[in-house]
């Protein structure tokens, strides 16, 4: 432990910075480039390189370690393909992660960092707080070993697991660079998803740094009394604002929003509420992603009755708001939207 914290992980240097480092190791530029491939591929050992002359192998290890989680527990859910990780970083932070298949592909659901801050109250990930946020190299290695454990191709990244994406910005950005680096993973842009609860300053950072990337909105609630009720952030960014930053995010990207709506039942989910954001969101680019609370041990909010699901969804489209349904994958595993947290333990650490 005392040696690995004295070396880099690997994982978080750009093909650049490692061309710097094996510059400065003694060696060939492209030699970073062959590194990097390995590392894309998931490799853990620097002597698996083996196009990659030996003297230079010995001196990586001597500078770095590749630091890829351990799975310290995974669960496969027998109705859909789903599988869930606890993965354990080199000095005990823990976190989890997702992977899902659908028909367009396979996903996987990262974590931004271990524990969050944020406080939502229907959300299981903040009960215990922040324990710290994982680095870009971290958040690679989240995927890399989904890869390995599964042995599936992962065609969409998106990073809605534990954590606020835009509570850690300049590691998340870092990620989607790496990831998208073409001699690395070369995920495309388009394929990446990040969600946000709503940090304002960092939406308009985002439109202007990642135009192609994705961005979910989790909203929550169609004003900002009901908002406040089970989101703090909403204390920092009101609603006018947020809705604002949004549509200020689809003037420069020209794409469209996704807009997470948790329905809890008696809270946010009336025909009034329907009514209330439909006219909020009338006339631009969104998507309405309805997900029914899946209840989470310890906190008082309960789901909505499939009936009001449904004449929620209705009322919206009746309104012509773009509206789906989310489908909820491994819920007999726990690990369906705002359930993980890092278990026996808590939250975030051992
Ligand atoms: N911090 C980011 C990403 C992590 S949460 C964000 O807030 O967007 C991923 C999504 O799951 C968010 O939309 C979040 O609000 C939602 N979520 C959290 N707890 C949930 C629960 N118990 N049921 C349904 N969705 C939940």
């Amino acid at each position: 432990m005392t040696e690995i914290t004295n070396k880099k992980n690997i994982l978080d240097l750009s093909l650049e910075e490692l061309e710097n480092l094996v510059q400065e190791l003694g060696d060939k530029k492209f030699r970073a480039v062959q590194v990097f491939g390995w590392l894309a591929k998931g490799t853990e050992d620097f002597d698996a390189m083996n196009n990659v002359p030996a003297g230079l192998r010995k001196s990586l290890a001597e500078n770095c370690y590749i630091g890829m989680p351990e799975a310290v527990l995974s669960q496969h859910s027998s109705s859909d393909g789903t599988v869930k990780c606890l993965y354990e970083f080199a000095d005990g932070a823990r976190v989890e992660a997702v992977f899902m298949k659908y028909s367009y592909g396979n996903s996987i659901c990262i974590s931004s960092q271990a524990g969050c801050r944020m406080g939502c109250k229907f959300c299981a990930s903040t009960m215990d707080g922040l324990h710290r946020s994982l680095t870009r190299g971290e958040m690679l290695g989240e995927v890399l070993r989904m890869k390995k454990l599964t042995g599936e191709n992962i065609n969409h990244v998106v990073i809605m697991g534990m954590g606020e994406p835009f509570d850690n910005y300049q590691e998340v950005s870092g990620f989607i660079r790496l990831i998208n680096s073409p001699k690395g993973v070369n995920l495309s842009m388009r394929n990446i998803t990040v969600s946000t609860c709503g940090i304002v300053p960092v939406i308009g950072q985002f439109a202007h740094d990642f135009p192609q990337v994705n961005l979910a909105v989790s909203l929550h609630a169609p004003n900002d009394d009901i908002r406040r009720r089970t989101m703090p952030v909403a204390n920092a960014y009101g609603y006018d604002e947020l809705m604002q930053a949004c549509k200020e995010y689809t003037r420069i990207t020209h794409r469209r929003i996704t807009f997470e709506y948790a329905l809890i039942r008696g809270v946010n989910d009336s025909k009034e509420n329907a009514d209330e954001l439909a006219s909020n969101l009338k006339g631009w680019l969104t998507h309405v992603n309805l997900i029914p609370l899946n209840e989470v041990k310890g906190r008082d909010f309960r789901t909505s009755e499939g009936k009001n699901v449904l004449e929620f969804k209705n009322r919206l489209e009746s309104k012509g708001i773009a509206v789906t349904v989310r489908r909820t994958l491994g819920s007999d595993i726990d690990a369906a939207c705002g359930q993980l947290r890092a278990s026996n333990g808590n939250g975030g650490h051992r």
